[in-house]
Formats: structure tokens, sequence, C-alpha cells
């Protein structure tokens, strides 16, 4: 099979996001057969059911010679690996891990839709994709970088800074005050 790069959105709004993030990233490195690009963090207002804590989201370009069905059942052991627990649809959850783009391919199982459905109307997955691909097409016409930029201006959605920098701030947080 020949290498396809594969979009991976992940998304953490319980426990140590950052550091979730982090650790989820360096799993999904294992399934790929080169060096994946990380997008920068964003912290995220839930939309849909929204009575939750904000999110921490990124995304991946992971080159993967894994089909697309043998991919996802990959990336839900990993969520699973994280303690995820399927209850509230929309709710809170440590990682959610979700395929938004898998080449150019369209895929369409029951268990599976690529291009990720919601990800043409979603700020906290196309912002950080368009740092990834800017220039890739958006469905209905426009880069996806153009789309991206109107959802953002919607608001809900602010860069933190890279995956690194957000695990350090918050360990760094969570160190106990000095007297
Ligand atoms: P959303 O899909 O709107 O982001 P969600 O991530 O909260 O919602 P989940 O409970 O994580 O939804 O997943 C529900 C089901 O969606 C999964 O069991 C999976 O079979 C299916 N699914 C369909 N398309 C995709 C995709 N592109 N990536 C990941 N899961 C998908
Ligand atoms: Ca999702
Ligand atoms: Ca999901």
């Amino acid at each position: 099979m020949e290498p396809v790069k594969a979009y991976i959105g992940l998304g953490s709004n319980l426990g140590d996001r950052a550091g979730t993030l982090l650790q989820a990233t360096e799993r999904l490195q294992r399934l790929a057969i080169g060096p994946m690009r990380v997008s920068g963090v964003y912290e995220t207002q839930p939309v849909g059911y929204v009575e939750q804590p904000d999110f921490l989201n990124l995304v991946v370009e992971l080159p993967v010679v894994l089909p697309p069905l043998e991919l996802l059942s990959r990336l839900q052991r990993i969520e699973a690996d994280f303690g995820r627990v399927r209850d509230i649809r929309f709710g809170p959850r440590t990682l959610d891990l979700d395929i938004l783009l898998y080449g150019d391919a369209y895929v369409c199982f029951s268990m599976l839709q690529v291009p990720h459905p919601r990800l043409w109307e979603r700020a906290f997955a196309l912002v950080p994709l368009a740092e990834l691909v800017p220039s890739r097409r958006a469905l209905g016409g426009g880069t996806i970088s153009r789309r991206a930029e109107r959802l953002r201006q919607e608001g809900g959605v602010r860069r933190v800074g890279d995956l690194r920098q957000a695990a350090a701030r918050v360990s760094q947080a969570e160190m106990p005050h000095p007297g």
C-alpha cells in the first residue's frame, strides 16, 4: 500500500488535557511510517453540549499505510487506553480522536465517514488543520485557510502555543506555590 497522509483531530476536556494530548501524539507517531506534523494547540469552547469544560484541540498529519477502518480501530484503542468512557454523545472526554481527512479519499461506511462530516463547520478542527494544509480545497469551494479564517472570526477558539509549551505550562501551574 502507498503511504497516505491522514489528518487526525485530537480533543481533550477532562483531567490533564495538555499532558493527555502530548502522550496521545506519541502513541499516534507509532502508527506512522514517517515523521508526523503537529499543529498548534487551541483552547476551544464546547459546541453542541455546552455545559462542560473547554477543550484543548490540535491536529496531526500522520503518514500511514493502514486502511481507514484499521486506522479507526487503532484510534479507538488509544482512546480506550486513556480511559475514555462513551456515555454522553458530544459530552466531556479525556481523549477524542477523529479522522478528519484520509489523503484525498472519500470514505463512507456506517462506522466511518471521511472527510469527517462535521469538519467544515467546526473552527476547533478546521483552524488547526489550516496550519498544516492551508491551500487544500474545502467542501463547497475556497481553501481550508479561507474557511478556517471565517470560522475563527465567530470566536471560541484561541491558540495557546505549541504542544510542548502547553504541556509545560500546565505542569508549572500545578507546582505547589512556595510558602
Ligand atoms: P463527532 O463525530 O461529531 O465529532 P464524537 O467524536 O463525540 O462526535 P464519538 O462518540 O467519538 O463521536 O464517535 C461516534 C462514532 O463515530 C464512532 O464510534 C465512529 O464509528 C464514528 N465515526 C464516523 N466517522 C468518523 C471519523 N471520521 N472519525 C472518527 N469516528 C468516526
Ligand atoms: Ca469528535
Ligand atoms: Ca470521535
